[in-house]
């Protein structure tokens, strides 16, 4: 099947409540304009290099994710555009977002990433470390105004037992519905969860997942 059909299959396939990122990383422009024309606007990519590069050489109407692991020097690059960070693992790197994103006169949106995993390979805050940045977030919001926390990503350990990814993601699960017990702050709206790849994103719906990274499931392998 081509690019659009796979596309138009697997959004057919989605609850009207789940927003779909196309992961597009190491795929040539040529294959995410064939996605653009049929009809996706919202991308995903884990480089900040490459995704300001296709940023440049594509449509002004496309919403660029940036998804992967966020080196804090590369954070300029991205901030003029970017319209969702979903990586964000420390408060080091969040003071560098606002920081550029103030730079741009923008407001920057954020997920948090949370560890559900049993890999060691894969980044992520744990609870403790995710209390410690909503204490700082709540309590500083003088110094985080171009900012916004609006949710929490995480990705499950990459395994055929769906029982564990089950595990992980009604984890996952539990800590967004406790964040969004939190009270509302201007830089703390809560109303995403990113959860849910090629692999494994019928499990994340069900488990809640409000917005799914698929890739080669639309583009093919890499
Ligand atoms: C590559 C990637 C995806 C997409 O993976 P597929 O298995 O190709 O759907 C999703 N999320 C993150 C963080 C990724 O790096």
């Amino acid at each position: 099947m081509s690019i659009a059909q796979n596309l138009l299959k697997i959004k057919s396939s989605l609850p009207s409540t789940v927003t779909l990122v196309a992961v597009s990383k190491t795929k040539p422009i040529s294959d995410l304009m064939e996605a653009y024309d049929a009809g996706q606007r919202i991308f995903g990519e884990n480089k900040i290099q490459e995704m300001a590069d296709k940023w440049e050489a594509m449509p002004k109407d496309i919403e660029w994710h940036m998804i992967g692991h966020v080196q804090t020097n590369k954070v300029k690059f991205m901030a003029p555009f970017v319209s969702l960070i979903h990586g964000v693992d420390s408060l080091k790197l969040l003071e560098e977002i606002n920081k550029q994103a103030k730079k741009n006169n923008r407001i920057i949106d954020c997920l948090l990433q949370i560890y559900i995993a049993e890999e060691e390979t894969k980044f992520g805050l744990d609870e403790e470390e995710l209390n410690e940045i909503l204490h700082f977030v709540q309590n500083d919001k003088e110094g985080l105004e171009n900012i916004r926390i609006v949710g929490l990503m995480g990705m499950a350990t990459f395994t055929d037992n769906q029982e564990q990814i089950k595990k992980e993601f009604t984890h996952l699960k539990s800590i967004f519905d406790y964040l969004d017990t939190k009270p509302k702050t201007l830089n703390l709206e809560p109303k995403t969860l990113s959860m849910g790849m090629s692999g494994d994103y019928p499990l994340a719906i069900e488990c809640g997942s409000t917005m799914v990274r698929i890739g080669s499931s639309i583009f093919g392998g890499r």
